[in-house]
């Protein structure tokens, strides 16, 4: 009988975060949805910044938020890695779910969230004091990892997988900030790699880069979605037409339409979407 019994399939994430095991395993169907967002809205002090959003994220998907500035984007973002509370008199209601487990619980610890959750910053943000090879490894050597041939193997898988290590390969000891805007952007996505998060989350991450920077990160984007949930947020109309598959538009911290990226840009139900593509406002 005992053979008959499946391991279960069902064990979630953060349910092995707490048990301190691994991400899904190779062969093993990951859920439709890496987040399930109800009812989200978040203030800060008096000032509601999102408006009762509800959302669901596809899995190994790229999607991405769009809307003019100030309409949430970068807080919508934050929130699915907790990392708005870092900023002081913020205030959450609805819930988030990664995985079908809520981030917001009181037993799940915003550290390895944030951990799990990788971020990606619009100003690639490399510690100046610290080699390439360091701010590669940092996160882990943050959580107590010390050995070397780890280290080095990680550094590696992190690089290739950030598409710089070809370009770098000779110069692991140089200053991080010795490399160009392009190359500093992907050495922060390798950075976050490193520590093997489930999901990335980037906020404009080309938007300080010139045509040829941003179209490789362009394709490192569509390449690792073949492995992480990646939610994104663009000022460019035509990149987000280009690498995701999913569209948000948010205005004035609603979620005013969501879907196909195919449908939002040639299609939109919504007038304001409409508006907001075609560059009536923003
Ligand atoms: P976006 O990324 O779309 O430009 P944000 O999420 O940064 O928008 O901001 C949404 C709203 O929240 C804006 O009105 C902004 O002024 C406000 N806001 C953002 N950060 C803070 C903060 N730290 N304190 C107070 N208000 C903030
Ligand atoms: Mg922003």
């Amino acid at each position: 009988m005992e053979n008959l019994v499946m391991e279960t399939p069902e064990q979630t994430v953060l349910e092995r975060l707490e048990q301190g095991t691994a991400p899904p395993r190779e062969g093993e169907l990951p859920p439709t949805h890496t987040f399930e967002v109800k009812n989200m809205s978040i203030w800060y002090g008096e000032k509601r910044a999102i408006d009762n959003v509800t959302i669901d994220i596809a899995t190994n998907a790229v999607t991405a938020i769009i809307g003019p500035s100030g309409c949430g984007k970068s807080t919508f973002l934050r929130a699915l890695n907790r990392m708005h509370e870092l900023t002081p008199r913020t205030r959450l209601e609805g819930t988030v779910l990664l995985s079908g487990k809520d981030l917001y619980s009181s037993n799940i610890d915003p550290a390895i969230v944030r951990r799990r959750v990788g971020m990606v910053f619009q100003k690639s943000n490399p510690f100046p004091t610290m080699t390439i090879g360091e701010n590669v490894v940092i996160g882990l050597r943050l959580n107590g990892v010390r050995d070397r041939k780890f280290l080095n193997e990680r550094l590696e898988k992190s690089l290739r997988m950030a598409a710089l290590w070809d370009e770098v390969k000779d110069d692991l000891h140089k200053p991080g900030t010795s490399l160009s805007g392009g190359q500093q952007q992907r050495l922060c996505i390798a950075r976050t790699l490193a520590v093997e998060p489930e999901v990335i989350l980037m906020d404009e991450p080309c938007s300080a880069l010139d045509p040829i920077a941003t179209a490789k990160i362009e394709e490192l984007i569509y390449e690792l979605k073949a492995k992480y949930t990646i939610v994104t947020v663009t000022h460019n109309m035509q990149q987000a037409g280009r690498i995701s598959d999913y569209t948000a538009f948010f205005y004035l911290g609603r979620l005013i339409e969501f879907g196909p990226t195919t449908k939002i840009f040639t299609n939109p139900s919504d007038r304001q979407t409409e508006d907001y593509i075609t560059g009536r406002f923003g």
